[in-house]
C-alpha cells in the first residue's frame, strides 16, 4: 500500500504512524515512507509535515515503557457521524503472551478526568448522541489517578445534556464487579451491549496466554451482568490455534460458547507477533488446522447471532440512524448494537433516535419499519 500510495501520488509526503511503525521503524523507512512515527508525540505530525524537505524523518521513541503521559489529542468531530469515540486510556501492563500492545504502546495511563469531560462535552455540543468510551485497556482507567475510576467517567458522561447512549469498547470479565452491575442497573443510558474478550474456553490455554481469568470467572461475570440486564448483547473475541492448542482445548472452547450463548464471536486465527512470548512457543499449530477451527467457531457465532436477533422480532426498539441506502433503507443500530435496516416515509433521519418495529432477520441484520 505504501508503494502504491507513492506511485499514485509522487508529490505526496507519505507518513506511517502507529503500533507497527513503532515496532519496526526501519522497515517503514526502507519502504520509502517519508515520515515514520510511532505511538507517542503524534501531535508533532503537522510540524514534521510542514518542515519536511527531502530527508526522511524518523520520530519513534525508543524507551516506550518509560512513557507515563497520556497524549491528549482533542478532536471536535469523529469520522463516524453518529458515534463519537472517546479515548480515555492508553497502553497496557498485562502482557498477554500473544499481544504486541504493551511493547509498542507502553504503560497503562489514564487521561485526566477533566480532559475526558471536556472532550465529551465538546462531542455533546457538536450533536453526538452516542459516545463510545474507548482505550487499550479501559478497565485500568484511574489506577494511576487519585479518586477517579471507570464508573466515574461513565456516570459523568451519561449526565451530559444531549448524550442519549454511552457504550463501552472491549473489556475483560474482571470489569464486571458488583459496583459496575449496580451502575448499569440504574443507568438506562448505558447501552445494552458489552464486548467481553474471552480468547479461549480452555483454562490451560488461557493460562498460557497469560490472561488473568478462568472460564469460571468469565461465566460468573456474564451471569452477574445478566441479572441486571437479562437481554444484554454480549459479543466476544476468540483466538483459534494458539500454540499447543489440542483438539480437546478447541472442543472446550466450542462447548463453553454453546453453554454461555454469546451473540457474536469475532474469531481470529492465532498469528505470531515478533517479540511476544507466544511467537517463540513450541507447538505452533498448522495453518490448515487453524482455518478449520476458525470455521467451526464462526458457525457457532452465526447460529447464536441469528438466535439472538430472532428473539427481538416483533418488538419495537429505538434505533440511532446512521445512513440511508440507495434503495431507500435507513440503517442504524439499536442500543444493544444490532444492525437494523428499516423503511420510513421520510427523507432524512440521520443522527436521530427513532422507534422501529422489527419484523424479521435478514442475514446479519434486522429489518423493520418506522413506528
Ligand atoms: S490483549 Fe489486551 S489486555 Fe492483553 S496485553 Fe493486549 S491490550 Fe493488554
Amino acid at each position: 500500500m505504501i508503494g502504491r500510495a507513492k506511485q499514485r501520488n509522487p508529490q505526496a509526503i507519505v507518513v506511517s504512524v502507529g503500533c507497527s511503525s513503532q515496532a519496526n521503524p526501519s522497515v517503514y523507512k526502507d519502504l520509502g515512507v517519508d515520515i515514520v512515527m510511532g505511538t507517542t508525540e503524534r501531535n508533532q505530525l503537522v510540524n514534521h509535515i510542514e518542515s519536511f524537505e527531502k530527508q526522511p524523518i524518523v520520530h519513534v521513541a525508543t524507551d516506550i515503557r518509560g512513557d507515563e503521559t497520556f497524549e491528549s489529542t482533542t478532536i471536535s468531530t469523529d469520522s463516524d457521524r453518529t458515534r463519537a469515540f472517546l479515548k480515555i486510556q492508553d497502553g497496557c501492563d498485562n502482557f498477554c503472551t500473544y499481544c504486541i500492545i504493551p511493547h509498542v504502546r507502553g504503560k497503562s495511563r489514564s487521561r485526566d478526568f477533566e480532559d475526558v469531560m471536556s472532550q465529551a462535552t465538546q462531542f455533546a455540543e457538536n450533536g453526538y448522541k452516542e459516545i463510545v468510551v474507548a482505550g487499550i485497556h479501559v478497565a485500568s482507567y484511574g489506577k494511576d489517578l487519585q479518586d477517579r475510576n471507570l464508573i466515574d467517567v461513565l456516570s459523568a458522561i451519561t449526565r451530559l445534556e444531549g448524550i442519549e447512549r454511552v457504550r463501552l469498547s472491549s473489556v475483560e470479565p474482571n470489569v464486571i464487579t458488583p459496583e459496575f452491575c449496580e451502575f448499569v442497573a440504574k443507568t438506562p443510558k448505558f447501552c445494552d451491549h458489552l464486548h467481553l474478550s474471552l480468547q479461549s474456553g480452555s483454562n490451560g490455554i488461557l493460562k498460557l496466554m497469560n490472561r488473568k481469568y478462568t472460564t469460571d470467572d468469565y461465566y460468573r461475570a456474564v451471569e452477574q451482568i445478566r441479572t441486571v440486564r437479562p437481554k444484554i448483547n454480549i459479543t466476544t473475541d476468540v483466538i483459534a490455534g494458539f500454540p499447543t492448542e489440542e483438539e480437546s482445548d478447541h472442543s472446550q472452547t466450542k462447548q463453553f460458547l454453546q453453554t454461555i450463548r454469546l451473540s457474536k464471536i469475532h474469531v481470529f486465527p492465532f498469528s505470531a507477533k515478533m517479540g511476544t512470548g507466544a511467537a517463540g512457543m513450541a507447538g505452533q499449530i498448522p495453518k490448515s488446522v487453524k482455518k478449520q477451527r476458525c470455521k467451526e467457531l464462526l458457525e457457532i457465532s452465526d447460529r447464536q447471532e441469528n438466535a439472538y436477533y430472532q428473539s427481538f422480532v416483533g418488538k419495537v426498539m429505538s434505533v440511532l440512524v446512521e445512513e440511508t441506502t440507495k434503495d431507500g433503507f435507513f440503517l442504524g443500530k439499536t442500543t444493544n448494537y444490532m444492525p437494523v435496516a428499516f423503511t420510513a416515509d421520510k427523507s432524512d433521519l440521520a443522527n436521530q433516535i427513532v422507534a422501529v418495529k422489527l419484523n424479521s432477520v435478514d442475514k446479519n441484520r434486522l429489518v423493520g419499519i418506522l413506528q
